[in-house]
């Protein structure tokens, strides 16, 4: 048995070797994805529930590796955000989605994802104002993604700096809501639009009472604050249905669209008539 232990224990480490090379290469490549042109953006659809109607898109990042194919962001943007690789990578985004926004016919806001170290890097709420001088984007159809735990870094540095961001007219939105801590001070607060109720409760609506009153309680306090709340991760018509009965405002998720290349939306995008 202590034979096998060694042998496991030999196993052990070659794996985190491996594991420590991997991730070193990966540290190292993600240096150098943006000016290689490795990074897209895909738009997933968000839409009014009780109209059907498209609001907006989330951009979601992709990042094409030449050898190991598509990187999942929950996998490199972690590693980009111990390195500092998120701010040159969350710019580029930024710029992107403002820049591809400009072009549509219909005014439909743009959702991107701010991380923490984003949030909290000196010159941000600058940075947005230079992208959207710079795209022409009205700052009103931007609307920045933010979660929980980004903001406890440093509370007062993070209100500072939303504050001058909704100062430009953009708006904030709660990413994640419930899976985080201390949401309802926070809720108070911050100055949020929108709260975006996690998956993982969106989910569980058709199934679980807990998730149910959870959800519904989310809802009653949007309604208090008045901020309209969006459920992530509507994947079924019989989750949908009860968000619809529940007055949920805003739905995305798989049922509506899948997050894909923005051509694949020109139907939403375009006016009637044009294409
Ligand atoms: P998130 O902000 O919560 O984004 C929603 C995630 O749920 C996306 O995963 C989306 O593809 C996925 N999703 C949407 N609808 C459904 C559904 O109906 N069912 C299921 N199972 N999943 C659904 P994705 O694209 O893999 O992104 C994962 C996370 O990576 C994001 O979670 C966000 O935290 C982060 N991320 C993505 N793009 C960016 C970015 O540009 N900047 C930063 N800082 N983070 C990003
Ligand atoms: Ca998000
Ligand atoms: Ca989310
Ligand atoms: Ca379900």
């Amino acid at each position: 048995a202590k034979q096998e232990g060694r042998g496991r224990l030999r196993f052990y480490e070659a794996r985190m070797g491996v594991q420590v090379r991997e991730r070193r290469q990966i540290e190292h490549d993600l240096r150098h994805a943006v000016e290689r042109g490795e990074l897209q953006v895909v738009y997933q659809p968000q839409t009014r529930i009780d109209s059907g109607e498209a609001v907006g898109f989330e951009a979601l990042l992709r990042w094409h590796h030449p050898e190991r194919g598509i990187v999942p962001p929950n996998l490199f943007i972690p590693i980009a955000e111990e390195t500092g690789s998120i701010l040159g990578i969350g710019e580029w985004v930024l710029r992107e989605t403002c820049r591809e926004a400009v072009s549509w016919d219909k005014p439909l806001r743009i959702a991107v994802n701010v991380s923490a170290v984003q949030l909290h890097a000196p010159g941000f709420a600058e940075l947005v104002h230079e992208i959207l001088f710079a795209t022409g984007l009205s700052p009103a159809r931007l609307e920045l993604e933010i979660t929980e735990t980004a903001l406890i870094r440093d509370l007062p540095r993070a209100l500072a700096t939303l504050r001058r961001i909704k100062a430009l007219g953009v708006r904030i939105a709660m990413d994640d809501f419930g899976t985080g801590y201390s949401s309802l001070s926070n809720l108070r607060a911050f100055p949020f639009d929108k709260i975006k109720i996690d998956a993982s409760f969106t989910r569980a609506v058709d199934s679980s009472e807990q998730a149910a009153t959870i959800v519904r309680t989310v809802l009653g306090l949007g309604r208090g604050l008045g901020l309209p709340v969006l459920a992530e991760g509507v994947e079924t018509s019989a989750e949908l249905a009860f968000l619809d009965a529940e007055s949920c405002q805003e739905a995305q998720g798989y049922l509506i669209g899948r997050p894909g290349p923005i051509g694949g939306f020109q139907h939403l995008t375009a006016e009637h008539g044009k294409s």
